[in-house]
């Protein structure tokens, strides 16, 4: 067992930073020895960030994203945990959200196929955890208009590839169009460049937004 399971149980909670670090650095490390091998993986697909988003979220208790950083000359990926506090009355409750996010971090598993219910799996039966599959009422049956699923960010991968494969295409927000001309790692949050079409004004939109229409196939 872990060397932090006396937090666990019924009246264990969050109560400092110190202890959501703990419980983070603890899941990077079981995640890796027991769920990347149960899928026969060995490393992250990328570096994790080195903090943790707090949210006051009721809906969507964690989230992941993957943001793009500069890193000296370059741009690199990095992967971003977001925690809604509403969870920290409960340590089991944090925990479980923890580890399911983390598992997104694991080849394969950015989605909540196979291959992420195979990893939980293996945290659950080895740890006692309970991670599941879902959290909450927006991931299930929410759908668009035509009834195809809302998908959110969490459950949709996004490299900078992705975003340099949408140059050229366009990008549908409610009534308007635009289309996607580039991507200025240097803004950290209005990122990508983008002609309205119907007036050929440019200017930027966040990753979050391209992330949303990327996942939701308004971008053509
Ligand atoms: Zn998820």
């Amino acid at each position: 067992m872990s060397k932090y399971s006396i937090k666990r149980g019924p009246n264990a909670s969050i109560n400092s930073m110190d202890d959501l670090n703990d419980l983070f650095q603890l899941a990077i490390s079981d995640v890796m020895e027991i769920a990347a091998p149960a899928i026969g993986v060995d490393s992250f697909d990328c570096e994790f960030s080195n903090h943790i988003r707090i949210t006051n979220n009721k809906q969507r208790l964690g989230s992941c994203r993957i943001r793009v950083v500069p890193d000296g000359e370059h741009i690199k990926n990095e992967f971003e945990i977001s925690i809604s506090r509403i969870l920290f009355h409960s340590y089991d409750e944090t925990e479980s959200v923890m580890y399911h996010e983390v598992i997104h971090m694991l080849p394969g598993c950015f989605n909540h196929g196979p291959q992420f219910k195979k990893a939980a799996e293996a945290i659950n039966r080895v740890l006692g955890i309970n991670v599941e599959t879902s959290y909450n009422a927006t991931r299930h049956g929410n759908k668009n208009p035509d009834g195809t699923k809302i998908v959110t960010f969490d459950e949709e991968q996004l490299t900078l590839n992705d975003i340099v494969a949408a140059f050229g295409k366009t990008m549908t927000v409610g009534k308007k169009h635009y289309r996607i001309d580039g991507y200025d790692a240097k803004r950290p949050k209005y990122c990508i460049k983008v002609t309205d079409v119907s007036s050929n004004r440019t200017g930027y939109t966040t990753k979050n937004a391209f992330a949303d229409a990327y996942a939701n196939g308004r971008i053509e």
